[in-house]
């Protein structure tokens, strides 16, 4: 049988939403209702998705089809597209099944010709109607399917109501406005090089193909990317018999919400315009006026319009966003849908819903994206200030919030702007390293040139909760380190900007925030949340301070202590550093003997605020390249403490400089080649345990110890061996009873194709994404950010698998190794520490993988909470 591409409102209903959009879907489910929908029909998204399948072309079928049922809605009008005397007018609509911002929007008042509208003036007896109609029509046409742009549109308007000396579109007369439709002719002829169209057939598939060419614009790529939505979804398109708002004054359009967008309140919340058309409420033409005074204009409207708002939030059991259209003083309904909202608005009506009985906790925890809650827990973007700021670049996406400030260029600055001037800055680097921990830390906002999202600043600004736009290639910094080019400007140290890290723009203006608020709903909202989850989910946390932190966020457990973040501060990084640099074994001892009190505090804190809760700590994993120093102080301080000539200790440097640090000698490898650090590290971490133990000994205290970077299980063992027998020495000595467990990481796709001899003697695993991503496809983590753009563009990937998990192949690479490792230890315990344990649809995957936790970076771990909540419910 032939494939249906196209339905009439009255053949579809609300579950067909994968096939007709959420537009189309609702069209039809409000005509199943029998509410007042103008007839229409809607082209399946299977059809945009053929479009594309045969290269961009709208195919004999779908054509004829489309035909066919212009003829049907052409009987159920008594209209006719393009006829002189009667003639159907359409508005054309996109509509996916996600509603997708950023997609071609609306083409309203298609069938319009030099004809048409003559004898359409004729007929409504209304000939300004008809020309602003008109107008309209090739401007909307002109911008949205042409591409031609609608300023100088406006500026034509503006030229008429200047010469007219008026200052309101709506004195235009009949006759400005049929001279301003012949202007935006002869406007498109030399734009596009031929005729407006004047059929409206051709009209009509000009607005199909724009809209199923919307769908690939940029914009669309990109959100799609930002929202999980698969690029083979495509949109569907609705054909809809015109009602107009715009007939006089007992006509009009609105937007209304059934409760507050921005603070969930409930009741009635939107504006309308008398006289107008859709386009003119967003356009900011005129002021529109509060739903509430509808009341007073037409109240019978009014009623009806407030009694269909509680029949749809009942039937479909969530705020709705509507539009309508009341024409000649009879209200059409043009569209409802499930509204955005704040996440403050989520959470409270989520929680109001409950009250109301309208919907149970599991629908609740369903009903909320999981990383809308970013925005409770960060500083974002006054929305009315955003709303007249231009972006000047956009990088990654690296950690959500937003921030602004004036911008330094060094660490050291951002230290003496911020705690000493008491300004708020953003840090701008070509990439950050860990010598910029503290100026990182006193930022509000960090901006680099380069790295991916795995990449340090990435990295630290998700763990510290601190809004990062990374990778952002452009930015041409000054000869003199003190400036920086972007979007055409020059921005020098004190020069505000502002970031968004949750969508990668960065404005070079200074953008009002608002402080992150948790409300109670949050917490009644996580509570729902928590009944529903399975896996466990721990955090990312290299300090007691992130740990506390994570605690309140409802942490579970510590998956990963990285201890090389441990020595970021400036009087840490020196003993570090002479431990990298040393040339002998006792050169090697000393440094390590001024590291071990520094890392066995560090650990009693942590292990002090998690009591009984697990904590995974990793030895030592610095890609050495990080901590090497590279400015010229540093290495004459170095040099002196070692007592070491500066020309030897420049000549060790260049000796460590490495090809491929990422892949160098990092992790594991250092405890094979030094194994004196794996023996320090240990005795810190057990002698931690063994005080902490003495003070409480009620706390159920189990340290994991994990090795990085383990591809062999003789590396394993190894290492494995310097562990427990430095831990067995220290804890017979202690007389305390503590017990340890040794597990590794999984991060090198040899090691999870050989999962099974490694979990001989592996007691856990962790699977280290980051790593595991950059090896499998290759990527440096890095560098990736440079070249991915091109792979998104070309549509080889869709998203960055250094953000989402690929689950294809690293995903079938962790399946792996899970199966193997169960079959030698079928009670190994799984987890994932990579970054990719914050992000939902990874999440989800894991869930599905049978991992028993996720870990993730402190302010992730609600969105964790809930996205294992969603995928428990999901898969139940
Ligand atoms: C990983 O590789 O996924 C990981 C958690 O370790 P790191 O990011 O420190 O290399
Ligand atoms: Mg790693």
């Amino acid at each position: 049988m032939a494939i249906k591409y196209v339905y009439l409102f009255s053949e579809g209903d609300a579950s067909m939403r994968n096939l007709l959009g959420g537009k189309g879907a609702n069209l039809a489910e409000m005509t199943g209702l029998g509410m007042p929908v103008p007839r229409g029909f809607t082209i399946t998204t299977e059809a945009c998705t053929k479009y594309y399948e045969d290269g961009e072309i709208i195919n004999d079928d779908i054509r004829a089809e489309t035909l066919e049922y212009i003829a049907k809605l052409e009987g159920l009008t008594g209209k006719k597209f393009g006829d002189a005397n009667n003639p159907l007018l359409v508005s054309v609509r996109s509509g996916s099944r996600a509603s997708m911002p950023g997609m071609m929007d609306t083409i309203l008042n298609l069938g319009l010709n030099d004809t048409v509208v003559e004898s359409f003036a004729e007929k409504t007896g209304n000939p300004r109607f008809a020309y602003d109609s008109y107008r309209r029509f090739i401007q909307m046409y002109s911008d949205v399917v042409m591409e031609v742009g609608k300023e100088y549109f406006n500026t034509l308007i503006d030229i008429m109501k200047e010469k007219r000396g008026i200052t309101l579109d709506t004195d235009l007369t009949a006759a400005d406005l049929k001279e301003l439709a012949e202007q935006f002719k002869s406007e498109y002829k030399a734009k596009i090089g031929s005729d407006f169209p004047s059929d409206p057939v051709d009209q009509l598939f000009g607005a199909i193909k724009a809209v199923f060419r919307s769908w690939d614009n940029e914009r669309a790529i990109f959100y799609r990317r930002m929202n999980d939505i698969p690029s083979n979804w495509g949109t569907a398109v609705n054909v809809q018999e015109m009602v107009f708002g715009n007939m006089g004054d007992t006509s009009g359009t609105g937007v209304a919400f059934s409760r507050n967008p921005s603070t969930g309140e409930k009741g009635l919340y939107g504006e309308f315009l008398m006289n107008a058309q859709g386009e003119d409420v967003v356009a900011g033409v005129r002021t529109p006026e509060t739903i509430d005074h509808l009341q007073e204009q037409n109240p019978a409207a009014y009623a009806e319009f407030v009694s269909i708002v509680k029949t749809l939030e009942d039937h479909y059991r969530d705020m709705q966003d509507m539009e309508f259209t009341i024409e000649e003083g009879k209200l059409f309904m043009l569209q409802t849908r499930s509204g955005k909202r704040t996440a403050a608005a989520a959470l409270k009506i989520a929680c109001d819903l409950v009250d109301e009985g309208m919907i149970d906790q599991k629908k609740a925890v369903s009903m909320i994206d999981p990383k809308q809650l970013d925005a409770v827990l960060h500083p974002q973007f006054d929305p009315e200030a955003l709303k007249n700021a231009a972006p000047i670049g956009k990088g990654l996406a690296a950690s959500p919030g937003a921030a602004c400030g004036n911008v330094v260029f060094t660490a050291e600055d951002a230290v003496i702007w911020a705690r000493d001037k008491g300004c708020d800055v953003i840090l701008v680097r070509l990439e950050t390293s860990p010598e910029d921990i503290e100026g990182m830390h006193y930022s509000q906002g960090i901006l680099t040139a380069r790295g991916g999202m795995t990449s340090h600043a990435a990295v630290v600004a998700r763990g510290m909760g601190t809004c990062c736009v990374s990778g952002l290639g452009e930015i041409k910094f000054g000869a003199e380190g003190k400036s920086f080019e972007l979007g055409g400007n020059t921005y020098r140290e004190g020069d505000f900007i502002s970031l968004d890290g949750t969508t990668g723009y960065v404005y070079g203006e200074a953008i009002k925030t608002v402080p992150a608020s948790i409300s109670g709903y949050f917490e009644r909202f996580m509570n729902w949340a928590d009944e529903y989850r399975t896996m466990k989910v721990r955090t990312n946390a290299d300090t007691p301070a992130d740990a506390a932190q994570a605690l309140k966020f409802g942490a579970e457990g510590i998956g990963l202590c990285r201890t090389e973040h441990m020595f970021f501060e400036a009087d840490r990084i020196a003993a570090i550093r002479e431990m990298i640099v040393s040339k002998t074994v006792e050169q090697r001892k000393t440094a390590l003997a001024k590291l071990l009190p520094i890392q066995r505090g560090d650990f009693e804190g942590i292990f002090e605020v998690m009591g009984s809760l697990p904590v995974t700590i990793r030895l030592l994993d610095p890609p050495l390249h990080e901590f090497l120093p590279t400015d010229e102080g540093d290495i004459n301080a170095l040099a002196a403490e070692m007592n070491m000539p500066v020309s030897e200790l420049k000549a060790i440097i260049s000796s460590l400089h490495e090809f491929n640090p990422m892949m160098g000698h990092r992790g594991c490898r250092l405890d094979v080649t030094y194994p004196e650090i794996g023996e320090m590290q240990t005795q810190a971490i057990i002698e931690a345990a063994i005080n902490v133990k003495k003070r409480h000994p009620e706390f159920d205290l189990v340290p994991e110890i994990m090795v990085p970077l383990i591809g062999e299980l003789k590396e394993f063992q190894f290492v494995k061996n310097i562990i427990t027998e430095t831990a067995d020495r220290l804890i017979a000595a202690s007389g305390i009873d503590l017990k340890y467990m040794v597990g590794t990481m999984i991060e090198i796709p040899r090691a999870a194709i050989l999962a099974d001899e490694i979990a001989k003697d592996a007691e856990f695993f962790s699977f280290g994404t980051n790593d595991l991503t950059q090896m499998t496809f290759g990527f440096s983590r890095d560098d990736a950010g440079n070249f991915l753009d091109a792979y998104y563009e070309k549509k080889i990937y869709e998203n960055d698998p250094f953000a989402r998990l690929d689950q294809e192949g690293v995903g079938k690479l962790i399946s792996t190794a899970v199966k193997l490792g169960q079959q030698t230890r079928p009670d190994i315990k799984l987890g994932i520490c990579g970054e990719h344990g914050g992000d939902p649809s990874s999440i989800e995957f894991c869930f599905k993988a049978g991992l028993a936790y996720v870990s993730c970076s402190p302010f992730r771990v609600p969105i964790a909470r809930l996205a294992a909540a969603q995928a428990a419910l999901k898969n139940s």
